[in-house]
């Protein structure tokens, strides 16, 4: 009896991990952050109609909003999915999200109560894999969170 030997193409390897029995299952962090939609928008490939910008943040309305008020905040310059993955030389950037956020609030007249959230990881339902600060207000929110 032969032994039929297969031998796999190392670039193959990855995707034959993802196989499952129902087929081919993809994940969000397959998409490397400079090839996202939210980095495309960035870029300008992707036509946006921002709801405010500067040098390191870009607002825009969430197309599927969980709140009557519902924006995304997205740091123009730090092209990474997982915070874990940000540098030292991320962190003006990422702290201008939160003040970014903080004026959004006051201008929107939010201070009755507004959630920031921002997924990290399949288990928390992130869906675009570039980092983003959601702003949601207009409505109650309960705790814990869902
Ligand atoms: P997350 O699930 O935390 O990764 O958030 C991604 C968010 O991006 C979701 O709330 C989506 O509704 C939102 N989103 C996806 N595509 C677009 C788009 N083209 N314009 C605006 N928001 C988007």
């Amino acid at each position: 009896m032969f032994r039929k030997v297969i031998r796999v193409n190392q670039s193959l390897r990855p995707i034959l991990r993802n196989m499952s029995k129902e087929g081919v299952s993809s994940s969000v962090f397959d998409t490397p952050p400079s090839d996202t939609i939210f980095a495309k928008m960035i870029r300008g490939e992707i036509k946006v109609d921002p709801v405010y910008q500067d040098d390191h943040v870009i607002v825009l309305k969430d197309i599927n909003p969980q709140a009557p008020t519902h924006l995304l905040l997205l740091p123009k310059k730090a092209q990474i999915g997982l915070l874990r993955n940000a540098s030292e030389s991320d962190a003006e950037t990422l702290g201008r999200l939160l003040t970014v956020a903080g004026n959004l609030a006051k201008e929107h007249n939010l201070e009755e109560g507004y959630r920031l959230v921002i997924n990290q990881g399949t288990k928390s339902q992130q869906s675009v894999n570039y980092l983003h600060v959601h702003l949601l207000s207009g409505r109650q929110f309960s705790w814990p969170p869902g």
